[in-house]
């Protein structure tokens, strides 16, 4: 069993405090990807899991076992590094090997190992080369390589693809993801990159100033984002926020375009409050203007191949409409939008949280 907890993890460097106060329980399997902004905190977490680096508060437990205090080489755990981290005067077969020798296997298991993971990763006419004979693409599945070598009781992975190419980095995306569904090896991968954790993950976990916002599948965390720091992460372009006020009738007048009426339906508490309504820019449908719920004027259009997105001003807001190409939408143009209520999503203005 390799699952892994964190209990209350925290890390304080001076003043700063990087992580704080994070609970989480990774089932043993599952692919979780740890995201959010640059500073959120991520690397530190990873770290303090790998034990490169001593939680200041909390335990870490791994396959039921505490493992605050263990050092990091007695870990059951394998970490790929952004950078690669190979051996520069090392061939592929002994970077890939490397793991093994440290631990004293004989030289014809090592061979056969090693033989075994280059197949795995389409790495066997590269054996001989040296790393600086590879291309980033190479080099980063030796690291995959050194780390599946091990066969580990779980993965840790920090922005693994963020030095390849777009190209590059959708291909070796689905390469982790196919060796994460042959192997089953529970996985924990930071990035700050919203596509790999939506496609990637089995749960995301959103870190926001070292504190989690939101643990979820996919689907949950886009659909039913916990905060507006959350919706406004996840989604391109962003969710659409507007400052509103809910009228005792339920509806909801937008704060800044007063001309705009949101039927929500909504009942009890919220009646009569400030609140935050999002919605998406996929979920806004152009209509005649005499059935619209939203007038506005188109500011710009963007082409994004299959889709186009237009920015149009409501009163003193702009927000983002998305959908397939061609939208029929130009610049200057009077534009009729209308929303169901099933796709608004209501947050606190205050603490930002969601309200329904
Ligand atoms: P990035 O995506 O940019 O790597 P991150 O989410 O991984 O960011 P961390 O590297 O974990 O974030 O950093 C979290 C916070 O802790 C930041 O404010 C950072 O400046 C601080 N921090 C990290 N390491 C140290 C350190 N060794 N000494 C002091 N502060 C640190």
């Amino acid at each position: 069993m390799s699952r892994i907890e964190l209990q209350g993890l925290s890390r304080r460097f001076g003043s700063v405090t990087a992580v704080d106060d994070v609970w989480l329980d990774v089932a043993d399997g599952e692919f979780l990807v740890l995201l959010g902004p640059s500073g959120c905190g991520k690397s530190t977490l990873l770290r303090m899991i790998a034990g490169l680096l001593p939680p200041t508060a909390g335990r870490l437990r791994f396959g039921g076992v505490d493992i605050t205090d263990t050092p990091p080489q007695q870990r059951d755990l394998a970490m790929v590094f952004q950078s690669y981290a190979l051996y520069p005067h090392l061939s592929v077969a002994r970077n890939i090997g490397f793991p093994l020798r440290a631990r004293r296997w004989s030289r014809a298991d090592i061979r056969a190992k090693v033989a075994d993971v280059a197949a795995q990763l389409d790495l066997v006419e590269l054996l001989d080369r040296k790393p600086r004979e590879l291309s980033g693409g190479q080099r980063q599945r030796v690291a995959l390589g050194r780390a599946l070598v091990r066969d580990p009781g779980a993965f840790l992975m920090d922005e693994p693809l963020s030095n390849l190419d777009a190209k590059l980095r959708a291909g070796t995306r689905a390469e982790i993801s196919r060796l994460h569904r042959k192997l089953g090896a529970t996985t924990i991968y930071v990035t700050h990159d919203q596509v790999e954790a939506m496609t990637m993950a089995t749960r995301i976990a959103l870190l926001n100033e070292g504190r989690l916002e939101q643990v979820g599948t996919p689907e949950e965390v886009y659909d039913e984002p916990a905060s507006v720091f959350v919706a406004r992460f996840l989604g391109s372009p962003a969710m659409n926020l507007l400052d509103a006020a809910v009228r005792s009738d339920g509806g909801a007048l937008i704060a800044r375009a007063s001309d705009v009426e949101l039927d929500l339906g909504i009942e009890g508490e919220l009646l009569e409050r400030e609140v935050v309504v999002g919605v998406r820019p996929e979920h806004l449908r152009q209509v005649a203007l005499e059935d619209a719920d939203i007038r506005a004027v188109v500011t710009a259009v963007e082409n994004l191949g299959n889709e186009e997105v237009a920015y149009c001003e409501v009163g003193a807001s702009v927000i983002a409409v998305r959908g397939p190409r061609p939208l029929g939408l130009s610049s200057g143009a009077r534009v009729g939008l209308a929303v169901r209520a099933e796709h608004l999503h209501l947050f606190d203005p205050g603490s930002g949280r969601r309200l329904s």
